[in-house]
């Protein structure tokens, strides 16, 4: 690649609106011919009445429907592959899946391409070879550890594979190592600021912290700027999905406004989540994209959930690849806490085995101090709840045992009396968040 001094990637930087589109609806139709090969997308295409070699416009692509997580649960994943096994490197499934994971599948080209795609957002802000990258996310099967690692290493900078966790090491290796560049949990980065100050370092004038990556989870426009201040640095958003890759999809540039998707790689409509028809433009929506670039597993649609909308008119920087908004949330009921993705339904999954549990739960999600905290409230059946108080903190510890393992976070746990929890006559309100973020996003 012949970075210029401003882009990574000049070629597919610099391309004037027409020709990114003349790119996509090419790069589109190389991805459908490539679909065609797999079994997965033969049915899927069958079922649909959808002629592959018949496409014309990009809009053509709105004659399939579209895919969705449970598109990707059960069944043999290898169904969608569009290569021999033999040509997949790497898998990889998203963060909070626990039992059915989604999983997909990396040729040696998607990793590279993915490669690519993340050092051109590291060095559009400002990222070098003589930069020292500590990256806080978790490795292995989450994408957001090896995502940035390998783009990291690309663009040359020295990388510390720190991963996440462990607060008072991570400041130790800031120090140590002259650390210029982080990537970090938004959530997290507020936390460690306790860390920082209980060891009584400054972030600002103990560390040589410039830039901070931020992503993965929802946070405000609030809480960017207290990390920028607390920490010195400039900090900017970074959103992706283990199903388009993981990071590298949209990318805030030096401006700070709207995160830039790279088109030249997703195709993205912003659809209205009840009608599935495109929202009028700068109108919030679900993101939906299919992926242009991919060998081993493409995407053809696929509805992410998050709710963003579309900025108009063209960004300072230059680059016409549009902006998306922060994400606002999902348009479903799922949660993420400490960087964790939960579905409430996996907590009932839980209370409902346990022996004791009444016919109510609640989760309450707050932030406290800077974190953010977990309770879930659970009615116990009548005769428990007269009964003895070591039965019930041994009902207490079981279940915080047994929701810790479904997900992966520890909750507070308290055992309240039969009935007391607020019981409508329609759906039951499972989840009461409290935390900023959330209520920026009610707009209370
Ligand atoms: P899962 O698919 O189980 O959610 P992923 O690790 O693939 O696991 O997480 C991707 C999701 O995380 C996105 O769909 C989005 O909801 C959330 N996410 C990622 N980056 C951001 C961000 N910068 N802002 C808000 N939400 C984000
Ligand atoms: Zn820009």
């Amino acid at each position: 690649m012949n970075a210029d001094g401003t882009h990574w990637n000049p070629d597919m930087e610099t391309l004037g609106r027409e020709e990114l589109e003349a790119l996509q609806l090419e790069r589109l139709k190389e991805t459908l011919q490539r679909c065609a090969r797999s079994p997965f997308y033969q049915a899927w295409f069958r079922d649909a009445g959808f002629e592959p070699g018949g496409f014309e416009s990009l809009e053509d692509i709105r004659g399939l429907p579209c895919m969705e997580k449970d598109t990707l649960r059960g069944g043999d994943p290898t169904r969608f592959l569009t290569v021999p096994l033999d040509d997949v490197v790497r898998i990889h499934s998203s963060s909070g899946t626990t039992g059915q994971a989604t999983v997909i599948f990396h040729t040696a080209r998607d990793i590279e391409a993915w490669a690519e795609l993340v050092a051109r957002c590291m060095y559009m802000v400002g990222v070098r070879r003589s930069d020292v990258f500590q990256n806080m996310m978790g490795y292995g099967l989450f994408t957001g550890g090896l995502g940035f690692h390998y783009a990291a290493e690309k663009i040359g900078a020295l990388v510390i594979p720190a991963g996440s966790g462990n607060s008072r090491r991570q400041i130790q290796l800031m120090r140590d190592f002259h650390t210029t560049v982080i990537h970090i949990i938004p959530s997290y980065a507020l936390y460690l600021l306790e860390v920082f100050g209980e060891l009584g370092v400054d972030p600002r004038g103990g560390t040589d912290l410039r830039i901070a990556f931020i992503g993965a989870e929802p946070h405000t426009e609030g809480l960017r700027r207290r990390v920028e201040e607390a920490y010195g640095v400039s900090a900017y958003n970074s959103y992706g999905l283990s199903e388009m890759c993981g990071p590298g999809v949209a990318f805030e540039c030096p401006e700070q406004e709207g995160m830039h998707v790279w088109e030249d790689s997703f195709l993205m409509e912003v659809l209205d989540p009840l009608t599935l028809e495109p929202v009028e433009e700068g109108k919030e929506g679900e993101l939906v994209f299919t992926s242009l670039n991919r060998e081993g597993m493409p995407l053809l649609r696929y509805r992410t959930r998050d709710l963003a909308s579309v900025y108009r008119g063209e960004c300072p920087c230059g680059r016409v690849h549009r902006r998306i908004s922060r994400i606002k949330g999902r348009s479903d009921d799922m949660f993420i806490v400490k960087g964790v993705n939960v579905f409430p339904m996996q907590v009932e999954k839980v209370l409902l085995g346990v022996l004791g549990v009444g016919s109510n739960y609640q989760i309450v999600l707050d932030t406290v101090g800077a974190m953010d905290e977990m309770r879930v409230l659970v009615e116990v059946a009548g005769e428990l709840w007269h009964g003895e108080v070591r039965e019930l903190n041994r009902l207490r510890r079981r279940i915080m045992e047994e929701l810790r393992q479904e997900v992966l976070v520890t909750p507070l746990v308290e055992l309240v009396e039969p009935g007391s929890l607020p019981a409508g006559e329609g759906k039951a309100v499972r989840v009461v968040d409290k935390r900023e973020h959330a209520r920026h996003a009610r707009g209370d």
